[in-house]
């Protein structure tokens, strides 16, 4: 007797294979057969012939501080996201310097804390070297000592041992942006005897994307660890449809070569960080408390608010204003800084500079800076997996979030797939699925087999529609009909069931 049968769905199991027709069958949370099956289960669903496949594994996800407000995950599950990887582009939730809000001492507090929460999706995380830099030296932007550095190495490997997947850098973001290419070296060699990864958000994805590759591909061929370039995108106009060829043709290179590189991307023209990303990297020595100072200091403010408008000029209406903590700047979330300043009447650099101290750096913005042909050029290579950058949120979150929190992946099967036939289904499937399975060497998720954990989604293809969008993010997608997470139905036709099935994963020791 199985706990569960889906009979008469197509499979795509997650390998990049062509579909095949039978029935599953789930016991105690795994797959315990598939093909034409004639025992009995507890619950029998007829899957009518549509596709059934492995729950989607979000390797590029932020739900760090967010897994813990909202174990329920809405925006992931109703878009079938299983799985995600937190501790991206240098930032994970532990360890944090002591005193620091919202932060634990140490992954493996973290991972309990998770444990603790229950979530509806499984979470695995890596390491941040802004975290372990800030744990170290503090937010200051000099080279560290032997002992600072060594430092690192030591809580990078703790949290290697309690089960991270690796190790990521933010190098746009203090202060991780602070480190040389030779720390990264050094931070990035802590996790090559625990089979760990080198995940990077690198030094630039505009003007200087091509020499922010080499940096990459260096770091991690000397320190003898995979690479995986976060989110690859090219953010600078007059360098669209031609950096990408470049970046992508280093990459396959170094493939050749032997060094293992994969990309993630998440499917749209916008990014989503937070507001101050636009204030000069100077600016940021010593932390946050530092930098509102220095922009209540008139000198000071002056040489931010000059350099900023040399390197914004003509693109302020690329960003908008996603969220904001204060009740009395609310209006401004969905709205560009240009609408933004002219209601301020100030000028866009002085408006952004009296948001950001406002709010105490808390606010986020979108960023119009991509072109669909780079998004497309990117996404067809077999090494290009995909990742939201987004993270966990309930359906009321406030403010505009980035849509691709609710919709990256069936985006990528609706529109790139379906409509603008890229790829198969079957390949899209295997870029969510089997190929983060295979950089993560989870053994027991991303495809479908006997024996596997049953995470799995159902749904509807030629019904499939990325119904978040920037006007409405915060909305299930539709065409999922139904999303199990380690057996367990957590979404019926956009619905969350209520189920917290999801487990924390660590990486195989060994
Ligand atoms: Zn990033």
């Amino acid at each position: 007797m199985y706990d569960l049968m889906i009979r008469n769905a197509r499979i795509v199991d997650g390998t990049g294979a062509p579909w095949y027709r039978a029935d599953i069958a789930v016991e105690g949370g795994k797959i315990a057969a598939i093909g034409k099956l004639s025992g009995e289960a507890r619950e029998t669903v007829d899957a009518a012939d549509h596709y059934l496949a492995p729950g989607f594994i979000d390797i590029h996800s932020h739900s760090d501080d967010s897994i813990l407000a909202c174990p329920a995950a809405e925006s992931r599950i109703l878009q079938g996201v299983t799985t995600e990887i937190a501790g991206n582009c240098g930032a994970s939730a532990g360890p944090a310097p002591e005193g620091k809000k919202d932060g634990w001492p140490g992954m493996g507090a973290f991972l309990s804390a998770v444990e603790a929460a229950a979530p509806s999706v499984n979470l695995g995380m890596l390491v941040g070297h802004g975290a372990v830099r800030a744990c170290a030296m503090g937010y200051g932007s000099e080279k560290p000592t032997p002992a600072q550095l060594q430092r690192m190495r030591a809580l990078i490997a703790e949290a290697m041992e309690v089960g991270a997947f690796g190790i990521s850098s933010g190098l746009i973001y203090p202060p991780s942006s602070y480190a040389d290419t030779e720390e990264l070296i050094e931070v990035a060699k802590a996790v090559a005897p625990y089979g760990g990864y080198y995940a990077t958000h690198m030094r630039g994805e505009g003007r200087t994307v091509v020499k922010a590759t080499e940096e990459a591909i260096r770091i991690a061929r000397e320190a003898r660890v995979p690479l995986q370039v976060s989110h690859h995108k090219v953010t600078y106009k007059p360098d669209w449809q031609v950096s990408c060829f470049t970046t992508t043709a280093m990459i396959e290179r170094a493939r050749r070569e032997g060094l293992e590189v994969f990309c993630d991307q998440y499917p749209y023209r916008a990014s989503a960080t937070t507001l101050s990303v636009n204030i000069p990297e100077w600016a940021f020595d010593g932390g946050v408390p530092a930098l509102l100072e220095r922009l209540k200091n008139p000198e000071l403010r002056a040489r931010v608010r000059d350099e900023m408008e040399a390197s914004h000029h003509g693109r302020w209406g690329d960003l908008f204003v996603s969220y904001v903590t204060t009740e009395e700047n609310q209006w401004m979330a969905g709205r560009s800084i240009p609408e933004i300043a002219e209601r301020m009447g100030e000028e866009p650099a002085d408006a952004l500079i009296d948001i950001v101290i406002a709010e105490n750096d808390r606010v986020g913005e979108i960023s119009f800076g991509m072109c669909e042909e780079d998004i497309e050029h990117i996404m067809s290579k077999p090494y290009v997996m995909t990742g939201s950058d987004g993270g966990a949120m309930p359906l009321d979150e406030p403010g505009k979030p980035h849509p691709r929190n609710y919709g990256t992946f069936v985006r990528v099967l609706a529109h790139y797939c379906r409509e603008r036939k890229l790829f198969s289904l079957e390949t899209a499937v295997h870029k969510m699925t089997g190929l983060p399975a295979a950089r993560l060497r989870l053994s027991e998720r991303g495809t479908i087999k006997k024996g596997m954990w049953a995470d799995l989604v159902l749904f509807d293809f030629e019904a499939l529609r990325d119904t978040p969008d920037f006007t409405n993010p915060q909305q299930a997608c539709e065409g999922i009909l139904k999303v199990y997470v380690n057996g367990v139905l957590t979404a019926e036709n956009g619905r969350h069931t209520g189920a917290r099935a999801g487990a924390v994963l660590r990486r195989a020791c060994g």
